[in-house]
């Protein structure tokens, strides 16, 4: 969208989220969400979730009137347009007060919503139900602690070697890529009858009922930069793929949670997509589309697309560095909704906390606290739902291998169905009938922890020091 423009669409973007409240509020809808929520215990199992979300998000939406809807959107839209200038220019100032009109937003929405929990948390709602700032602060907390001397070792072992150029860099026309991806993309399970890959600047997945759509972005010299892309998506359009058709439109079709959703994209992405058996079965189909990789062994793929160092940007980050990335944010984002950190002293913390976790200090805002969207939007609560999926996945998958065996094994024989079959029974068809916590309890046989994450990322730093 050109930047002049970015005025008449805030308003535009308001007056609509105003209609779409005032139709969510309209009295006659209000009424039989009530009548039916009154009668919960007779209903069916399914009904009983459909009532029971619809009722949780309406009463949300009836506590705020429409004209905070409207301005609430437009300061999404126009925040969201000075980010992008401040952090093309690196220019914290020009974000700053945008960022205290956000925060001062999402606190007064919070206290009508309700007055009776912290902000955050209520916020959290949209993103993660069912869980607190506060046991997210303890599930990190204990994350942190073990991660922080992981990176210690992983920078130590950075410092005596060079950083190398990787087996997957050469040439790799971007025609043969896109074959290549939608391969991979098909043989793990992404159904092209009811979707389509294509091309964007940030990839994302997004769904028009049953129509799952992708998107990834191509590097001619690099294979694994769409390659990873393109999983990480399909890990998300088979969990929308996965959902009970018969219930399109009702909040049992719909995915659980935020961070749900990110275990599926990150199972695929990581666990499956970065191991041995991946490449055992990938590499000489890869080797057939691309002469530059004749010469290259499951070995070094193996270790190209594992290499891991502590660095400044959160999307580039590898999966030994990346949590922390993501616990610097939920702290101090937590932090700036209960009042106890200013938007002013952002740029100074974000350096300070750099330098403790991950032994990195930015040297620009742009390479700092500018980096993510996210708060300029108001999304704040979000953050912490990329690490959880990172927890669910690693536990999924722990619980998957239990029942199904290893899975190093059925990808390197390129059999990845019944890996994608026990995720549609254990997590894809239950939709919304479970909160997060109690999806991942009943389908690993205990509630959310990380050490499977944690034992799945220590074999990996492991291995990278043994090579
Ligand atoms: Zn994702």
């Amino acid at each position: 969208m050109p930047g002049g423009v970015v005025e008449p669409r805030a308003r535009q973007i308001g007056a609509l989220a105003a209609v779409l409240h005032e139709h969510q509020t309209a009295p006659p809808f209000l009424d039989l969400v009530d009548e039916l929520a009154a009668q919960l215990p007779q209903l069916g199992p399914h009904a009983v979730v459909d009532v029971r979300e619809t009722k949780r998000r309406i009463d949300r939406e009836r506590r705020l009137d429409a004209a905070l809807v409207r301005e609430r959107s437009m300061l999404h839209a126009q925040a969201r347009a000075v980010w992008i200038t401040a952090r093309r220019d690196d220019d914290f100032s020009a974000l700053a007060p945008w960022l205290v009109r956000v925060v001062h937003m999402e606190r007064r929405v919070a206290a009508c919503i309700d007055p009776n929990r912290e902000a955050y948390d209520v916020l959290l709602d949209n993103y993660e139900l069912g869980t607190s700032g506060a046991a997210i602060a303890a599930l990190f907390a204990e994350l942190r602690g073990a991660l922080v001397p992981l990176v210690d070792r992983l920078r130590a072992r950075a410092a005596a070697r060079p950083q190398s150029v990787g087996a997957l860099r050469g040439s790799f026309p971007v025609e043969a890529q896109r074959r290549f991806n939608q391969l991979v993309a098909e043989t793990i399970g992404f159904d092209f009858s009811k979707g389509r890959l294509d091309e964007a600047v940030h990839p994302f997945t997004t769904s028009i009922g049953n129509d799952v759509r992708i998107t990834t972005r191509y590097d001619p010299q690099d294979l694994r930069y769409a390659l990873y892309s393109t999983i990480h998506e399909t890990g998300h359009a088979l969990y929308e793929q996965g959902l009970d058709p018969a219930a399109w439109g009702t909040p049992r079709g719909e995915s659980c949670s935020l961070g749900v959703h990110e275990s599926q994209s990150r199972l695929w992405e990581n666990q499956v997509g970065r191991s041995r058996g991946f490449w055992q079965h990938f590499l000489p189909r890869a080797q057939a589309m691309f002469p530059d990789l004749a010469d290259t062994s499951v070995d070094a793929a193996v270790r190209a697309v594992n290499e891991a160092r502590p660095s400044l940007i959160r999307t580039e980050a590898d999966e030994i560095t990346y949590n922390l990335h993501i616990i610097l944010r939920f702290e101090l984002e937590r932090q700036l909704l209960d009042g106890s950190l200013d938007v002013a002293a952002l740029p100074q913390i974000w350096r300070e906390r750099m330098r403790d976790y991950l032994g990195v200090t930015p040297d620009t805002d742009r390479d700092g606290v500018l980096q993510d969207v996210h708060w300029a939007c108001g999304d704040i609560g979000y953050f912490p739902t990329y690490t959880l999926g990172n927890v669910y996945a690693a536990q999924l998958l722990r619980a998957a291998e239990a029942q199904i065996g290893s899975t190093e094994e059925l990808a390197a024989a390129g059999e990845f169905t019944v890996l994608l079959d026990w995720l549609r029974q254990h997590v894809h068809r239950h939709g919304q009938t479970h909160r997060p916590a109690e999806l991942i309890r009943l389908a690993t046989g205990t509630a959310p922890t990380p050490q499977p994450l944690l034992d799945h990322l220590e074999r990996k730093l492991s291995f990278l020091e043994s090579i």
